[in-house]
């Protein structure tokens, strides 16, 4: 049992309530029977909601496609007003839409804030990209000729989106398309309507305040057939979808088919290596919030650690320590670190790969109980689990979205390079050393062949200034800071003859 009683399903529906009216949502506009939005803090129901068919997906991509045909001859300097004033409501409105992370997602009060933070930031990131969408000059072998790229909006980006980032992963998306010109049509995760409608009322609330074209931002609410449609639709050049490598796997080859591009942003199965040079203390820290923070529900959360030979006892003894100290129970709580499991089936595939990593020889040295919650069965708390592997078998290998750590040991850094780098996944990875040539190696061509490669930090909790994705099943994606703006645009190379003489190419001559 958790020490302490969860909110009430009524206070948490009247809470979401007063956060939606807040960010300018009326409920009763989406009040339907297709999609329920429920809180994983007791399971409760809060509200029935309509969803979206296949022709009011299609009218939303139309919509979306009509304001696109002004929006991108909009300067982007001035589209990047439109985000301006987007994250100065988010800021306005943060509060509000932590708390309906924490309803909807589960996320404690400091991760639900900083997922809005997330926002903001991406938002003032888009502001400033908005002036520096450059193309190069190359010099041309032609006298008297210019040779560049310029770069295009590129038409309606679909975005479908996960759980357990209901928001941030949408604004990455969004802040970055807008300015590049693009319009965008919006498919949350089902499981997370209500924090797509708060944020979706606010970008409404900017684009009639800075009179954009009302059509720019599209949301559809639905399951998995309402984004099937938008990966269908020839009219949206690129879908960047967010969630399991299953789900990426029915996208990506039906985006192919239509010669759509798409950006996948997929499962991963994240580890860390700790060598014997380590500092323990900070790497303890740091694994314990990168593998049981948000319930080992971030696609980014550390799910193996390989830990040298010599120090692998130390290790798992800190390391079980540290998570018996762990508070579970009610995001709400200011004191609480691990909420809850998104829903009862989370915990059924917890539950079963603990089993399986048990069948495969492993030994369970921390957590794995279900905790229950006073007066809310459907609540799914668990202790994060730590299990001690003595290979790298089958379960290991896989992504189980809950609290699992596995502990593996190697003997040499090749091995351990190894044994990282042998999953389907690669999103994020890091090393624990204060040796910098074990440093080097791991960052090295021949290193963790990750997406995000760290030094002395754990593989969740990435900045937006730096591109975020992952390779291999991770679907290779990249999204957020650095140039990932590019993949939302359309390049063309110019070449402009100003020498008054037609010459060819490569010496080619075709005079008569
Ligand atoms: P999910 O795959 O169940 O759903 C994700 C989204 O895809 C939802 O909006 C869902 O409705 C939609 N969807 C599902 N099938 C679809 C289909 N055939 N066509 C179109 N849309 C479809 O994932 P989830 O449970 O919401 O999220 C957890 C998963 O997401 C984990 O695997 C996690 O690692 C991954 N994730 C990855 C990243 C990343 O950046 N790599 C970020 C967050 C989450």
């Amino acid at each position: 049992m958790l020490a302490a009683a969860v909110s009430s399903t009524d206070g948490i529906r009247t809470r979401a309530k007063t956060a939606l009216t807040r960010c300018g949502v009326d409920l009763a506009v989406f009040k339907g029977d297709a999609i329920t939005a429920r809180t994983p803090i007791t399971g409760g129901d809060l509200f029935a909601l309509r969803a979206d068919g296949p022709e009011a997906v299609d009218r939303a991509v139309e919509a979306a496609q009509a304001a696109f045909h002004d929006w991108r001859t909009t300067p982007a300097p001035l589209r990047g007003a439109l985000i301006k004033r987007f994250g100065e409501l988010l800021g306005e409105h943060q509060q509000y839409l932590a708390d309906l992370v924490t309803v909807e997602a589960g996320k404690i009060r400091s991760e639900a804030l900083g997922e809005v933070q997330e926002m903001i930031d991406i938002c003032d990131f888009a502001v400033g990209l908005s002036r520096q969408l450059y193309g190069r000059t190359m010099p041309s072998e032609r006298p008297g000729h210019r040779l560049m790229e310029t770069w295009h909006p590129l038409g309606v980006v679909g975005v479908i989106s996960a759980f357990n980032f209901p928001v941030a992963v949408w604004a990455w998306n969004t802040a970055v398309a807008l300015v590049c010109g693009d319009a965008v049509v919006w498919k949350p995760s089902e499981l997370t309507p209500l924090t797509a409608l708060a944020c979706t009322a606010l970008l409404d609330r900017a684009i009639a305040e800075t009179g954009v074209p009302a059509g720019v931002h599209q949301l559809v609410l639905g399951a998995a057939e309402a984004g099937a449609r938008l990966v269908d639709s020839p009219r949206v050049p690129l879908i960047s979808a967010t969630g399991s490598t299953r789900m990426g796997r029915e996208v990506a080859p039906r985006v192919a088919a239509r010669f759509g591009r798409s950006i996948l942003e997929l499962g991963g199965n994240n580890a860390a290596v700790v060598t014997p040079s380590a500092d323990l203390d900070l790497t303890v820290n740091a694994a314990v919030f990168a593998a049981a923070g948000t319930a080992g529900q971030r696609c980014t959360t550390l799910r193996r650690l390989i830990v040298h030979e010599s120090i692998a006892d130390t290790v798992v003894e800190r390391l079980v320590r540290a998570y018996g100290q762990l508070p579970i129970g009610d995001p709400f709580q200011d004191s609480t670190l691990v909420g809850p499991l998104v829903n009862e089936a989370a915990h059924t595939r917890m539950r079963e790969s603990l089993d399986r990593a048990v069948a495969e020889g492993g030994t369970l040295c921390a957590g794995g109980e279900r905790q229950l919650a006073e007066a809310a069965p459907d609540g799914y708390y668990v202790q994060p689990a730590i299990v001690r592997m003595p290979a790298q078998t089958a379960v290991v290998r896989e992504e189980t979205f809950a609290p699992i750590l596995y502990v593996l040991t190697y003997r040499d850094l090749d091995e351990a390079i190894r044994l990282h780098n042998d999953v389907p996944q690669g999103l994020s990875s890091g090393i624990f050393t204060a040796d910098q040539s074990e440093a080097e190696r791991f960052l090295a061509a021949d290193g963790a062949d990750c997406g995000i490669v760290n030094v002395n930090i754990g593989t969740s909790g990435a900045e937006i200034g730096g591109a975020f994705g992952g390779e291999k099943e991770t679907g290779g994606g990249r999204e957020s800071g650095s140039d990932s703006w590019r993949a939302y645009m359309r390049r063309a190379t110019n070449t402009v003859n100003y020498s008054g003489q037609v010459t060819l190419a490569q010496g080619v001559n075709f005079s008569q």
